[in-house]
């Protein structure tokens, strides 16, 4: 195969000009399997002659890429000197964390399912490649696990063996871990334009809402002052219980935030200023924003939603 993936080594990739690229020697490879690859050709022809360079890592690689395009975030460019900071990125589940390996094939499930209960046929290779595992094997033992735990319906595979292709369905205990029922986390991001007004509005009410609640707000510090969603965000928000995230200035970085903390099955608690309202965007104005028009106001609505909807006793 002329254009075999470098990545995945298995399917083959086409190149894709319709996007912009960062610099000359930067391009996208749309890959079946690993989704939007950006690489730079030096590096993309080194990885073509030599097969073994980065052999353990190039699953890696693929997953990483696979799961950018999935959470719609802004892959780093793999060429010789970025191979690190992709493989410390807060994305990449430790090596032998079955829990956040297990998280990332229930996430995988749920991508699949249009509707709760929908029956998702065992898709081998993307299986393997969500969890950030090199061998099936390792896939079969995250889903045995799963089915063991009850977050998944369907049967178990035995190891070694050859894939018995099957059906599973992804359970309510499945949906509960998702949902972040079952972390103790006691934070709640705060996704909001970084300014200082806001800075100044969300830590003026941060020490009543803890009080009240329970829960801190997490604001992230002054030095991420820009709407890019960076690897410290996304570990922010994978740690949280749930976002709250504020659309008073209509920023792109609350939405992106607020949609991955929904992807992760998060609570994500809708907060505008009440003459902004007219101003957000379609896909989240109908939702059931709290609006303020001052800090009292905020305070007084968040620490009530807070106390509704996470510190219910049942
Ligand atoms: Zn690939």
């Amino acid at each position: 195969m002329e254009n075999k993936c470098p990545l995945c080594q298995q399917k083959e990739y086409i190149q894709n000009t319709s996007k912009k690229s960062y610099s000359d020697f930067h391009i996208i490879l749309e890959c079946p399997l690993c989704g939007t690859i950006h690489i730079d050709t030096d590096y993309l022809r080194y990885l073509q002659k030599n097969p073994d360079t980065e052999a353990e890592n190039r699953h890696i690689f693929s997953a990483y890429y696979r799961e950018c395009k999935n959470l719609n975030i802004k892959p780093i460019t793999l060429d010789s000197e970025n191979t690190d900071k992709i493989l410390t990125s807060h994305l990449i589940p430790d090596k032998n964390d079955i829990r956040a390996k297990a998280l990332k094939l229930l996430q995988e499930l749920r991508r699949n399912s249009k509707n709760i209960g929908d029956t998702i046929r065992l898709c081998p290779d993307e299986w393997t490649t969500a969890i950030y595992a090199k061998e099936w094997n390792e896939m079969i033992f995250i889903l045995n696990y799963c089915i063991d735990k009850e977050y998944i319906y369907g049967s178990k595979q035995k190891p070694n063996d050859t894939i018995n292709i099957s059906d599973y369905i992804l359970a309510p205990l499945g949906y509960e871990y998702l949902a972040g029922t079952n972390t103790i986390s006691k934070n709640i991001f705060v996704a909001m334009e970084y300014s200082d007004e806001m800075f100044k509005i969300f830590n003026s009410i941060k020490k009543s809402v803890k009080d009240k609640t329970g829960f801190d707000l997490f604001i992230i510090a002054d030095k991420e002052h820009n709407n890019d969603i960076t690897d410290e965000i996304i570990a922010e928000i994978n740690r949280s219980r749930a976002i709250i995230a504020d659309f008073s200035h209509n920023n792109n970085g609350a939405y992106y935030e607020a949609g991955y903390a929904h992807g992760l099955g998060k609570e994500v608690i809708f907060t505008c200023k009440s003459d902004k309202i007219k101003d957000v965007h379609f896909d989240t104005s109908h939702r059931n924003h709290i609006l303020w028009a001052n800090e009292k106001d905020l305070e007084k609505s968040l620490t009530n939603r807070i106390n509704a909807t996470l510190n219910k006793t049942s």
